[in-house]
């Protein structure tokens, strides 16, 4: 028996492409006695049989994804469906599927093992990963029995709460529990979460994890300089410096703070979790994908430094200068002289307000609400029509954490200390539904009222939640649509970008044969029109009411009517240029006529040449 067989195990390899698997059947082979190769799935099924006549005690069967012919995305290979039901009606035993892809999209993992894979391994096949296959035969086997027992228990396939927490939850599986038992059944079925995230949309990745290894450090630290500046613009950046971006972000909150030590992660997990957000995001939408989450992203965090609840990353920047620093320009001053802003925000709600900044436009279609309402889809019906995507945004990235290192942030059972966190996260992502954004502007302004009146009780620890849940929702609505205080030209950028994403929409809405409105029209409201209405009577009203409740924000105020004042004179050009050609027109026939006026009284004069024929004679 060869090195880590312990099982004596045969490998029956699925595989018919024309990709060259030589060097992963040697490694099999230096580890496994009998590796076979199959390349129809019918023969398998016979192989998987003929094993079990010669006794072999067991068979891992590693199903190659890419040779499965998968119609689309979603699909589980149809051979590892077969094999599960050939399992579980005992047709065969002792085989234990295994699906080798090089699709890195994590829904299409999770489906995999939700239909029964015992694992799910990235091609090329590591000899790391080829010495530890034969632990999945035990594995294997601990779960399908414990899952025979739960059959037996008629609870199959519901996860209950005790499975998590048997040790130290003596209750929960107590008479109470059974009494509750079939009406709950379905409320902690969490496949269907997965389920819902997975049919909803499969990512194609566009980064892989492979490519991060090896950015120089000048790169980190001009990318650092740039996370520290207020003409940070993500649009020209590859993907491989916004995962960056993101990286050094979240890693400086989680490394900085003592009280987040319970929630620190290794740099893979925290680099697989920001690639699994960037895959979520639609790459095809002009406006709403991972760019413009990590310019939300970067615009709290400048936000944040402002305020003095962060250190910039950067040692010589724009936020260490001295009228910009943090906390010195704070009116809103408590009577112990601690500003108000930094007795409210402790480094889990920093941290919340980041994560909800980063997964704020999770899986958005580059569509709205309202074209989301109006056509019936499934999600504006499982969501009410309220706040149909942000409600869709924040259930995918809670879903995202659970599924990743971030899992224990989403267990209020056994972390109830999350509750806060949770609160955040989710109401962050809901205020960024713009069609609340008046109630919210006056939710703020009775806010920085609260606060100038000394109104708040620091020491009452609901009326501090509510206060700040308020407050961050007002942090990461201006961050949102923090474009139009961006130095002028990134605002322009993000603007074309904005109206491209609204045009598409509307192409789509007339092709459907739906109404459409004129900001989805092509060419029918000017871009100057498109921004002066946003920035004048939607934009300024938040960012003023936010420098009422911190006045160091100011300098977006200022920067908005910066850029309003160029749209003004850009737009009172096109209002000069729109005449002159109007006009002119009108002046030249003037002058034809003069001159033909001048040319017939000529003409009758005598002695004259008669005049030359016009060229259009
Ligand atoms: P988000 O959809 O990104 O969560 O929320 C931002 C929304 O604010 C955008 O979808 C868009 O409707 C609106 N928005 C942001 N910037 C602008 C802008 O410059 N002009 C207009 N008209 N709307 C904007
Ligand atoms: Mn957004």
């Amino acid at each position: 028996m060869k090195g880590s067989n312990v099982n004596n195990c045969t490998v029956v390899v699925f595989h018919n492409t024309e990709e060259n698997i030589q060097s992963t059947l040697d490694s099999l082979a230096s580890q496994f006695d009998n590796v076979i190769v199959q390349t129809s799935k019918n023969h398998i099924i016979e192989a998987l049989k003929n094993q079990q006549q010669y006794g072999t005690t067991c068979t891992l069967l590693l199903i190659d994804a890419e040779s499965c012919n998968l119609r689309n995305d979603r699909e589980c290979p149809d051979l590892l469906l077969n094999v599960v039901s050939l399992l579980e009606d005992k047709t065969l035993t002792n085989v234990v599927p295994i699906v080798c892809s090089e699709c890195e999209s994590p829904p299409f993992m999770v489906k995999c093992l939700q239909e029964g894979a015992a694992d799910y391994l990235l091609k090329p096949l590591s000899e790391d990963v080829i010495k530890t296959l034969f632990l999945n035969v035990t594995r294997y086997k601990r779960n399908r029995s414990k899952k025979t027992l739960d059959h037996l228990n008629q609870v199959n396939r519901v996860s209950e709460p005790e499975d998590q927490h048997e040790e130290n939850d003596t209750h929960s599986k107590g008479e109470v529990w059974l009494k509750f038992k079939e009406r709950l059944k379905g409320v902690f079925h969490e496949h269907w979460l997965s389920k819902l995230v997975a049919d909803y949309y499969t990512p194609k990745p566009s980064v892989r994890r492979s490519s991060m290894s090896s950015m120089l450090s000048d790169r980190k630290e001009f990318l650092k300089a740039q996370i520290c500046s207020w003409e940070f613009l993500p649009l020209d950046l590859d993907f491989k410096d916004l995962v960056q971006i993101v990286f050094m972000i979240l890693n400086q909150v989680l490394t900085t703070f003592d009280e987040l030590e319970p929630l620190r992660v290794s740099d893979a997990d925290l680099y697989h979790f920001i690639f699994d957000i960037c895959n979520f995001y639609h790459g095809t939408n002009p406006y709403h994908n991972f760019k413009h989450a990590v310019d939300v992203l970067q615009a709290n965090y400048y936000f944040l430094c402002k305020l003095g609840l962060l250190e910039p990353m950067c040692s010589d920047c724009e936020l260490l200068s001295n009228n910009n620093s943090g906390t010195q320009n704070t009116q809103n001053h408590h009577d112990d002289g601690i500003p108000s802003i930094q007795k409210l925000m402790k480094p889990l709600d920093i941290f919340a307000l980041l994560m909800a900044s980063i997964g704020h436009d999770v899986g958005h279609p580059g569509v709205n609400n309202s074209f989301m309402i109006n056509t019936s889809t499934p999600l504006a019906i499982l969501y009410n029509d309220k706040s149909v995507l942000e409600s869709f945004h924040a259930m995918s990235f809670y879903h995202l954490m659970q599924s990743n290192c971030f899992r224990k942030l989403t267990d209020l059972r056994a972390n109830p200390e999350y509750s806060t966190f949770r609160k955040i996260v989710v109401n962050s992502i809901l205020a960024t539904d713009m069609s609340m954004h008046d109630e919210y502007v006056s939710k703020i302004k009775d806010q920085a009222e609260r606060l100038r009146k000394n109104e708040i009780d620091f020491s009452d620890a609901s009326v501090c939640e509510k206060e700040k849940i308020l407050l961050c929702g007002a942090l990461i609505k201006c961050a949102d649509i923090s474009n139009c205080a961006r130095p002028f030209e990134s605002a322009k950028r993000w603007a074309k970008i904005l109206a491209e994403e609204f045009f598409e929409q509307g192409d789509l809405e007339r092709e459907l044969g739906m109404p459409v409105l004129p900001i989805n029209q092509r060419g029918k409201i000017p871009l100057t029109d498109f921004q002066i209405t946003f920035k004048r009577f939607i934009a300024l009203k938040l960012f003023v009411a936010v420098t009422e409740v911190t006045p160091e924000m100011q300098f977006t105020v200022d920067q908005i009517h910066a850029n309003v004042d160029i749209w003004e004179s850009m737009k009172m050009d096109e209002c000069k240029h729109l005449k002159q050609q109007q006009q002119q027109p009108q002046e030249q026939e003037q002058e034809q006529e003069q001159q033909q006026e001048h040319m017939e009284k000529d003409a009758v004069t005598p002695n004259n040449v008669p005049p030359e024929p016009s060229v259009e004679d």
